[in-house]
């Protein structure tokens, strides 16, 4: 490693794997972790490649190996039955750009501005940005060394200052915000015959290119194929060192589109077209890894952004049993598949552990052989312990944001909701509670049964916690609605 770190990533070895097989042996009910190497380094004497994949307002119901009957994803099963699936896996938040600020910095949005009092995302008016001062993983990691790129939608502030470039990332290739933005058909009716009837030339979304625009609008029929095709380029060209990719696909986000090969591939239609394709890019950079003899050193996790958009029907995807969908702090909204593949040092098998894509921070630098920042409030938390075995699942609460408020809480497996809301037109109409209903997600996880009546215990024990949690939060100015020039 190089000497010029910076004192953010202090080096520290993990505990040897071997020790813990028990714990996690007792976690999951599966097998054994594989022994460190020399060093004591999970997989050897180099920090691991990680590799972090999301897909856009993909359900928790949406893959073979979360259930869907027959949406076919091959190659996300194989790095579900050959790593861990996670079952209470959660985006940090319920849509897109503060979702993805929270994976990038290791914080609840909130911190970082990254939320509005009227707009829930950036658009292509917007005039602001992730702010410099935040420290993304892409910035960690290359202080220790790593080599970043990044291939996918951004959303996180399209102007030149708050480009991923300027971000930690030494280059990126993709669109900078959603694929439905910078219409170019009049608003109205229309607009939403559009959306299932697609065609490019409907938004003038870029495709960028490091700092550059290099084609307008995006050909979004082959954005999925051509986003493979980067990320297996990225990996082949830094397969001598470590390095970070970060692939945020842009689909299945509305509209949807796939490439001639996918058209008609899938019984479920134009959206179980998308998600194959998506699962063919998966299996693209799992087949470079393995080529590359790269796989026992690669941390790769799947996951989605936020839930499913339902209100597209059957073009928006499933949470499976879970109630609700993207924009909603109901489980719908924010737990989606996560799964976390790397051969030989994670041990296979199926957790309940509570997990947020902000722990991915923490993780990921941690498995660097560093610690997370100090300097600042750092809310994911060192998910390592449950992937190595090395100790007990370090979770047990998830907030609930919708915007800047705290929707609903979670302390181990009650719930309880403060407000209740619907989003895009679909019920309930927002509800404040008090008291608040309680649910019991683990006999309920369709949150279907109000049980704080009989249960003021823990009713008690979740507002007690979501006070904590309050009493800890730092709050900066919402970014989000601050306009700039077109
Ligand atoms: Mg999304």
């Amino acid at each position: 490693m190089p000497e010029s770190r910076k004192t953010v990533l202090p080096r520290r070895r993990l505990p040897p794997a071997a020790v813990c097989v028990l714990t996690l042996a007792a976690l999951s009910g599966h097998g054994a972790a594989a022994p460190a190497g020399e060093s004591g380094q999970p997989g050897g004497d180099r920090p691991p490649n990680i590799v972090i994949i999301t897909a856009d307002d993909l359900g928790w119901g949406d893959l073979g190996s979360y259930g869907h009957p027959n949406i076919r994803t091959p190659h996300l099963d194989r790095m579900a039955a050959q790593g861990q699936r996670w079952t209470s896996f959660y985006s940090q938040a319920p849509v897109c750009s503060p979702s993805r600020a929270a994976l990038l910095t290791g914080r609840i949005h909130l911190r970082s501005g990254m939320f509005g009092r009227r707009q829930g995302v950036f658009f292509p008016d917007s005039g602001a940005g992730l702010p410099a001062e935040e420290i993304t993983l892409a910035e960690a990691l290359r202080d220790a060394g790593y080599a970043t790129g990044i291939v996918g939608k951004w959303h996180l502030g399209h102007r030149p200052e708050y480009l991923p470039t300027r971000h930690g990332f030494d280059s990126w290739f993709g669109i900078p915000y959603s694929n439905d933005m910078d219409w170019r058909i009049p608003s109205g009716p229309g607009r939403r015959a559009a959306m299932f009837d697609p065609r490019t030339d409907y938004w003038h979304v870029p495709v960028m290119r490091d700092e550059a625009v290099i084609e307008r609008p995006a050909d979004q029929r082959t954005i999925t194929r051509r986003y493979a095709e980067e990320a297996v380029s990225f990996i082949e060209s830094h397969r001598d060192r470590p390095f970070f990719l970060y692939l945020p696909h842009t689909m299945p986000h509305m509209p949807l589109f796939r490439s001639e090969d996918f058209r008609g591939r899938s019984s479920a239609g134009v959206y179980g077209d998308v998600i194959e394709e998506i699962d063919w890019a998966v299996g693209q950079v799992i087949e470079t890894l393995e080529r590359l003899d790269l796989a026992e050193r690669t941390l790769v996790v799947f996951t989605s952004d936020n839930g499913p958009w339902i209100s597209y029907r059957t073009h928006g995807g499933s949470a499976g049993p879970l109630r609700h969908g993207k924009g909603t702090t109901f489980e719908g909204g924010m737990r989606v598949p996560g799964l976390f593949w790397w051969p030989g040092t994670i041990s296979p098998g199926v957790t309940q552990a509570i997990g947020s894509a902000m722990d991915l921070f923490t993780t990921a630098i941690v498995l660097g052989g560093g610690a997370a920042p100090g300097d600042r409030p750092i809310d994911g938390v060192d998910l390592s312990p449950v992937l190595l075995g090395t100790g007990p699942a370090p979770r047990e609460t998830m907030a609930y944001y919708r915007m800047g408020e705290l929707f609903a809480f979670r302390l181990g497996r009650h719930k309880a909701h403060f407000v209740t809301a619907g989003r895009y037109g679909l019920p309930p109409e927002r509800t404040d509670h008090n008291p608040p209903l309680l649910f019991d997600l683990g006999a309920d996880p369709g949150e279907r049964y109000d049980v704080a009546a009989g249960n003021p215990d823990a009713l008690a024990a979740v507002v007690a916690a979501a006070e904590a949690h309050r009493a800890g939060m730092t709050v900066a100015e919402p970014l989000f609605d601050l306009r700039g020039p077109g």
